[in-house]
């Protein structure tokens, strides 16, 4: 009896070597922890509750879209630079608009403005069926060979947002992360009824508000949910 105790210890310890050890994902990734507390303090503890959000939040390393130079930097509470005069925004403002659109399996979503990727591959984390465009050819190029090693199933492009994507609308959801003047007529022709969109809209160069526009039987709703700084939406030469 003792004998067969001692054997099946033995067994179980030979199988328990075969487990990954507690803390190996974090070998793998030594970021984890740092994302891990970024979204208990920066999403949970301010409002955030979508879980695949969070989840998205919690998986997608943002570290390999900030400047490598800024990387320490890169779960802090702040947009970081990303060449160009562009900038990735802060992961909060990221995690909220996020949630407002509620990316889904089954959701087609636009986002204009590709920079370096990072949202789009939140968006694509969700599992939603993800467009991106981005004016800056060298971001765009960039952001999409990015996308492409990480493995996030992202359509980019390389042109002017303020007029859409055409041939892919209509969308569930149009997510725009540049500052517009005005809501631009094209985006709002191929936005899906019953779809959302989020956009700042304001001054350049100033405090613009993030504005939630919501097409209901043909119709448009906006509201106003909160002052934003993001740059400006820019218009092909
Ligand atoms: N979503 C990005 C944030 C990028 S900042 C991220 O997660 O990193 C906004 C981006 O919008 C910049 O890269 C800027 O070049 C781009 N942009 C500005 N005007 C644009 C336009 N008319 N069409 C497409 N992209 C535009």
């Amino acid at each position: 009896m003792e004998r067969a105790r001692e054997i099946a210890s033995v067994i179980i310890f030979i199988l328990l070597l075969g487990l990954p050890a507690p803390g190996a994902s974090e070998e793998t990734d030594p970021w984890r922890n740092e994302r891990l507390r970024m979204v208990r303090e920066q999403m949970e503890d301010r409002g955030i509750r979508d879980p695949l959000t969070l989840q998205a939040m919690r998986s997608v390393p943002r570290h390999l879209f900030v400047d490598p130079s800024r990387r320490d930097a890169a779960y802090l509470d702040t947009p970081l630079p990303i060449g160009f005069g562009q900038t990735i925004s802060q992961p909060y403002m990221v995690a909220y608009m996020t949630e407002i659109i509620l990316p889904r399996p089954g959701l087609k979503i636009l986002e204009i403005g590709t920079g370096s990727g990072y949202q789009a591959a939140i968006l694509a984390a969700c599992g939603a069926e993800v467009y991106s465009i981005e004016i800056i050819p060298p971001l765009a190029e960039r952001a999409a060979s990015l996308l492409r090693k990480l493995d996030y199933e992202v359509t980019s492009k390389t042109g002017d947002g303020f007029f859409g994507w055409p041939e892919a609308a209509p969308f569930d959801a149009i997510l725009v992360t540049a500052a517009a003047e005005f809501i631009p007529t094209p985006l709002t022709e191929q936005l899906k009824d019953g779809g959302t969109m989020v956009i700042p809209v304001g001054t350049p160069f100033y405090v613009q508000t993030l504005m939630l526009v919501e097409k209901r039987e043909g119709r448009l709703r906006t509201r106003s949910l909160m002052p934003v700084r993001f740059v400006p939406l820019r218009r092909a030469e």
